[in-house]
């Protein structure tokens, strides 16, 4: 069809009329919002928004739901509440910290939906190199009302049931917190989560490796207003937050603020008699070791027990050519339904030491697990500066560097803020958009973690007959 000058004109202009509204409009209960991940944080995004009365959420995901490779579709994650309350006189990083966690323990402990999957069972706070010993008894020593000292292997043995730590606990140091801490049910609240938010149809899921895979963000006059996925379709938004954990800078360029790094788990299996024993321990965790947990309810009831195990260290990542910044590499999230042979190693020499009586057991589910470490391990939770002088349409919440689950509610409380403009100010500078603190960004920095070989670990360079693939014996 061939358009005349006048209906040109026309055109043009409703084009324009339709990007400048939508590009202006203000923030309404009824704006479209896109969150991209359906994830641990993008469903919790998703349910706050619910819960403030926004009726228009859609959520694309590149995987059915709960998505295989979201670091949160795991049985258990461990929680720990906040210690002190924040406080106006705390550096900012405290204050950050202390403001996460207290919204978060605040959901986990009054929300009828997340109470009844936080089990408060306790936190062990272990290590058994110098160096890692130093850092906990710090930490420890610093709360005295906190922590109790555990005075050797006994002390170590009289924290859980009978014939559970019957190992040697060689060289193991630590202190008990009793309360305030413990473990969730991973998947089971993300699963409770999501049903809750789409129970009203105010939050819709697309769940899908076309459909809601997201190819890339859709721009108009340099502004993101949504998102177009592998099967072609866009996705136009008021609104768009991007939640895709350790696959969001494959969408955007963070300058190097995200790293995504890889943890490694398994699976240990119990048998229907010894279930109810191990269930409801409280979390075991040395620093430069590992930790297990108890099986969730859900798996009991299935009559499928198990202790999900992981061996602690600085982290693997995987560094490829950056095909847009020459002679540079950046680390990308690569996928494997199998672990470093170190690392199972490392879980099993776990086991003997703690609980020999299961060393001998297969481990189960051998995975890499990803999430996305910033620089100084603070959540990112801003708007992208954009390039544009209006504040831009395009929110990012990433970053979760090995605390993201407790602190899912936290997220979407701060994402909903940040949306209204109320976020509190000293929180948003703190949670800002900080390309500055990436500059000349070691990849191989340990990020004060502990464990394994000490270091930070290149998947690149490891063998593929150094993989192990489950079950291991
Ligand atoms: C082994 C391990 C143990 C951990 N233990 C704990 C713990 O005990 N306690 C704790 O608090 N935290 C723990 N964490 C950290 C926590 O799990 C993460 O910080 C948190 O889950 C991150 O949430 P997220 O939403 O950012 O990422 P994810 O939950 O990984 O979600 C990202 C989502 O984005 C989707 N996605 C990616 N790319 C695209 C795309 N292009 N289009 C559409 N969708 C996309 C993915 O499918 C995924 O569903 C652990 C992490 C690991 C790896």
């Amino acid at each position: 069809m061939r358009l005349g000058c006048w209906q040109l004109y026309l055109h043009v202009l409703a084009i324009v009329t339709i990007t400048m509204a939508a590009l202006e409009a203000p923030l309404e209960k009824t704006s479209s919002i896109l969150v991209i991940g359906a994830g641990t944080w993008g469903t919790s995004i998703a349910y706050r928004l619910v819960k403030r009365g926004y009726t228009n959420i859609k959520v694309l995901d590149s995987n059915t739901f709960p998505s295989s490779i979201s670091a949160g579709n795991d049985h258990n994650k461990i929680l720990e509440e906040p210690i002190s309350p924040p406080a106006a006189d705390q550096n900012d990083l405290d204050y950050a910290w202390n403001t996460i966690e207290t919204l978060s323990s605040e959901v986990w402990r009054n929300d009828p939906v997340y109470a009844p999957r936080y089990h408060p069972t306790g936190f062990i706070y272990a290590a058994v190199s110098d160096e890692a010993w130093s850092k906990v008894k710090a930490a420890a020593e610093a709360r005295p009302d906190v922590y109790s000292l555990l005075e050797g292997a006994d002390a170590f043995r009289q924290t859980m049931p009978k014939g559970v730590l019957t190992g040697d606990l060689t060289g193991w140091r630590g202190f008990i917190r009793r309360e305030g801490a413990g473990w969730v049910e991973a998947r089971d609240i993300m699963l409770d989560v999501h049903a809750e938010a789409t129970k009203d149809g105010a939050a819709t899921f697309v769940c899908d490796p076309q459909a809601g895979r997201v190819a890339e963000l859709l721009y108009e006059n340099d502004e993101v207003v949504g998102a177009k996925t592998a099967d072609g379709a866009t996705h136009r938004a008021d609104f768009t937050i991007l939640a895709a954990g350790a696959g969001a800078s494959t969408l955007i360029d963070f300058e190097k603020q995200l790293r995504p790094t890889a943890w490694t788990l398994a699976h240990v299996p119990l048998t229907a008699a010894e279930a109810p024993t191990y269930a409801e321990l409280p979390v075991l965790f040395a620093v430069d070791q590992g930790f297990f947990l108890s099986p969730p309810k859900s798996a009991i009831a299935a009559g499928e027990p198990e202790l999900k195990i992981c061996d602690e260290h600085p982290g693997y990542i995987h560094l490829v050519e950056d095909e847009k910044k020459k002679n540079e590499k950046q680390p990308v999230p690569i996928q494997r339904d199998a672990i470093p042979r170190n690392s199972a190693t490392n879980m099993q020499k776990l086991l003997q030491a703690t609980v020999p009586q299961l060393a001998d057991r297969p481990l189960l589910r051998p995975r890499l697990c990803w999430d996305a470490d910033t620089p100084d391990r603070l959540f990112l939770i801003a708007r992208h500066p954009g390039n544009s002088s209006a504040p831009s349409r395009l929110l990012v919440a990433a970053g979760g560097s090995g605390n993201g689950f407790m602190n899912a509610p936290a997220v979407g409380i701060l994402v909903a803020d940040l949306l209204e403009d109320q976020l509190e100010e000293r929180m948003a500078k703190s949670l800002r958009w900080r390309p500055e603190t990436a500059v000349n960004r070691d990849w191989f920095d340990t990020q004060g973690r502990f464990g394994g070989t000490g270091k930070v670990v290149d998947l690149s360079e490891i063998p593929d007959d150094d993989w192990a693939k489950g079950p291991i014996r």
